[in-house]
């Protein structure tokens, strides 16, 4: 032991109280806590009374004890002569933090210890002070010590008693808390469930509409597919009557009689026109169309179309179309772009009175876009997702007179989602308008 503060003789068994005093003075001047003050009193205490009591053989007859201090624990030294009591001594192992002990034949020392609380450094001056101060205090009385004893085992019992008292109380708000969360649980998940339920019935209703529109729309396509088709015969038919009675070979018309076929031949061509692109748009729609998938040089197309828009064209417009640069290779469908490109180079001749339109082509990463731009009339910005409707046109002429069926953007667009690409416009009245085809380079097939 380093620091050896004070030490004690105990001879019998009413000594022991003093011993316990002891120890608690001592705990108390080195800084222990209250409750390891009793701690420590009542191990010693323990110790001491094994020591002196007779079980049927001979208790020790004396014993010595050291109170120190060293590594920042209190320590407590018992040296007992007589026989070995060793196997007497009771479990201490929750009273004191360490214990040993020495067991001989005629002595047995038993040694404990109990931490410091931290910052509790004790200095050589202050261990002098507590030194001093020990001297100074003289033991009192077992009788004394044993109502001290009594006064602490009292309060240790108030302190479980509010223990005790808290706990309960603490149970009790626990109890409540998991009602209440209990309470919340059930009322979430009824809440949760009626949601569910809710959404299901949303889900089943979305699918018996998606279904209704979709029987919907194919009737539609059904329709316009069937009555175009039974309109192009008599139509055709009229054409070629009105042209019978207008030849030369027939007999002659008057003034009047001419006026009226070659109304009714230009009313017949327009509804032919109409049918047509109705049978077009139906065919597209019904998914009857397949891509004929090939590799095709775009300047083949551009230099074809170049050919057969020219002879629309008017004094006022000039038609330019730009070959791309080599190698202008894509894998698509020749005729149903050409199809598009011409509807598109149509309307930009249509409703342009003056300036050019013209097409081009550049590379933007793995798509071409092919765009086709005019000087013409523009159109509004909030029209142009309603000029890809079917049936629209925008209010007001096409400045160069030409009528059309309204069909021709929807049906373009839908083509170029065949061929795995989008039209767009961007445009703005009396600035002209750009159509773009972006179509991907290796398809839309997935064959590359
Ligand atoms: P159509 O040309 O037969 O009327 P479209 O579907 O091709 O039908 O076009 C729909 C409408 O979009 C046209 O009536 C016209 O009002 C507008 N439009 C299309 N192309 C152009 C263009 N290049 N410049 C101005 N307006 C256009």
């Amino acid at each position: 032991m380093n620091t050896r503060l004070v030490h004690l003789l105990l001879r019998t068994e009413s000594d022991v109280f003093v011993a316990r005093q002891r120890a608690r003075e001592v705990a108390a001047a080195v800084g222990l806590e209250r409750q390891d003050q009793v701690r420590l009193a009542t191990a010693l205490s323990e110790i001491g009374r094994t020591l002196f009591t007779d079980r049927g053989g001979p208790a020790a007859t004396a014993a010595e004890v050291w109170f120190g201090v060293s590594a920042g624990k209190i320590q407590v030294e018992v040296v007992a002569i007589g026989p070995s009591q060793a196997d007497q001594l009771p479990s201490l192992g929750r009273l004191v933090d360490d214990l040993t002990i020495d067991d001989g034949p005629t002595t047995t020392v038993v040694r404990m210890s109990r931490r410091i609380p931290a910052g509790g450094e004790l200095s050589e001056a202050r261990l002098d002070r507590i030194r001093g101060e020990l001297a100074a205090s003289a033991p009192r009385s077992p009788l004394d010590e044993m109502a001290e004893q009594n006064e602490q085992l009292l309060t240790a019992l108030e302190e479980t008693r509010a223990h005790r008292d808290e706990l309960a109380q603490l149970n009790a708000e626990l109890e409540e808390t998991n009602r209440g969360v209990m309470a919340l649980y059930n009322q979430l998940s009824g809440e949760l469930e009626e949601t569910n339920r809710g959404v299901v019935a949303l889900y089943a209703e979305l699918d018996e509409r998606s279904a209704q529109l979709r029987a919907a729309s194919e009737a539609k396509t059904r329709f316009l597919a069937n009555v175009s088709h039974e309109l192009r015969a008599p139509v055709t038919a009229v054409i070629g009557l009105a042209r019978l009675l207008d030849d030369p070979e027939s007999d002659p018309l008057t003034e009047d009689q001419a006026r009226q076929v070659q109304l009714i031949r230009g009313s017949a061509a327009d509804l032919l026109r109409l049918v047509n692109d109705l049978l077009d748009l139906a065919k597209a729609e019904s998914g009857t169309i397949q891509p004929d998938w090939s590799d095709v040089d775009l300047r083949g197309v551009f230099s074809q179309l170049r050919g057969t828009v020219r002879a629309m064209t008017t004094g006022d417009v000039e038609l330019v179309v730009v070959d791309p640069a080599p190698p202008a290779e894509i894998r698509t469908d020749e005729v149903l772009l050409a199809q598009v490109l011409r509807n598109l180079l149509h309307n930009g001749l249509k409703f342009t009175a003056a300036g050019e339109v013209r097409m081009a082509a550049t590379r933007a990463g793995a798509d071409w876009l092919i765009q086709v731009t005019d000087t013409g009339i523009g159109i509004p910005a909030e029209l142009h997702d309603r000029i890809f409707e079917e049936f629209y046109q925008v209010p007001g002429r096409a400045p160069t007179g030409a009528t059309g069926t309204g069909l021709g953007l929807p049906y373009a667009r839908r083509l170029v989602t065949l061929l795995g690409g989008e039209l767009t416009v961007a445009s703005e009245p009396g600035a002209g308008s750009t159509f773009t085809v972006r179509l991907p380079v290796a398809g839309g097939d997935g064959t590359s």
